[in-house]
């Protein structure tokens, strides 16, 4: 009798020991593939299925996010949205330029402090719901200058990352200080948001409300029809707008608007006026003083 339980003791001994092999052969391979993938030339647009697996959580990605995540009353959320317009070293005495080694420290530092990308899409979600990051961070550009992607976005990928676009749609595939539509569908494809800053960037306080719907319209035509986004949000040019452009927002079915004004963004403020953090060139210390009620 006694031989016996040391036989079944040993054979669930080894059923166990199997498993764990497997599983850890397993984990390793899948593992050894993702680090293969994200190795892979950033600027190939990824296409095939398999590819896209890669990209899918697992549950313990699912069980950090939840554990990243809270629940708020709606008007308690307050959410950080990031202004960037260029990222470059060719004028440093330029406001809106913020220099490419500053990006990659800010974007690090983010990663490293486990703070969410959040875009418009998830801004809009935890406005909805109060279900928001702990540490929530929206990084946005405006206009859709070229170096948007070959150091912005290049930046965000090596730090798995994202951020939301706003492009001039006019400008798409006209001139190479923009973006083209194939670059914004590579960023598309990988995560990015690609959104509407109106076809011609004119300043909605100027015009009439026809032109004011016109330009919000074939901003979303523009990005339907290159880009296949179906577009809700708008920043507005130069951070002007008035309550007959809300109304003409809603009226298109836009769901949320992003302004100049500055601060942390709250439901307060209105869903239609968010405010953003404009980003100049500044010292990391700076940097971090935004993000203080969050850490
Ligand atoms: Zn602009």
């Amino acid at each position: 009798m006694k031989k016996f339980f040391i036989v079944i003791s040993i054979i669930v001994f080894i059923i166990f020991l199997l498993a764990f092999v497997g599983r850890h052969f397993y984990e390793n391979n899948i593992k050894e593939n993702y680090e293969e993938q994200t190795n892979n030339d950033k600027n190939t647009i990824i296409e095939n299925n398999e590819s896209n697996n890669v990209d899918k959580p697992n549950e313990e990605d699912i069980e950090e996010k939840n554990n990243d995540y809270i629940i708020l009353d709606v008007n308690e959320v307050r959410i950080p949205i990031l202004m960037y317009h260029s990222i470059s070293d060719s004028d440093l005495n330029n406001n809106l330029l913020v220099p490419i080694k500053e990006f990659e420290a800010e974007v690090k530092w983010l990663k490293e402090n486990r703070f969410t990308p959040m875009l418009l899409d998830d801004v809009l979600e935890a406005y909805n719901t109060g279900y928001v990051p702990k540490r929530p961070v929206a990084i946005t550009f405006d206009d859709g200058y070229a170096d948007n992607y070959t150091d912005a976005y290049r930046i965000l990928n090596e730090n798995k990352m994202k951020a939301t676009f706003f492009i001039i749609t006019n400008n798409t595939d006209t001139d190479s200080f923009y973006m083209n539509s194939n670059i914004l569908k590579e960023m598309k494809d990988n995560g990015m948001g690609i959104e509407n800053h109106t076809s011609r960037h004119m300043e909605f306080t100027n015009i009439s409300r026809d032109e004011k719907a016109m330009i919000i319209q074939e901003g979303i035509d523009i990005l339907k029809e290159k880009l296949g986004v179906d577009s809700k949000f708008v920043c507005y040019p130069v951070g002007r707008y008035d309550e007959e452009t809300i109304e003409v927002e809603k009226e298109l079915g836009i769901k949320a608007a992003v302004t100049t004004e500055p601060g942390i963004s709250s439901l307060n403020d209105g869903i239609y006026s968010l405010k953003r953090v404009r980003m100049t060139p500044m010292e990391i210390d700076s940097f971090k003083e935004i993000f203080q009620e969050f850490l």
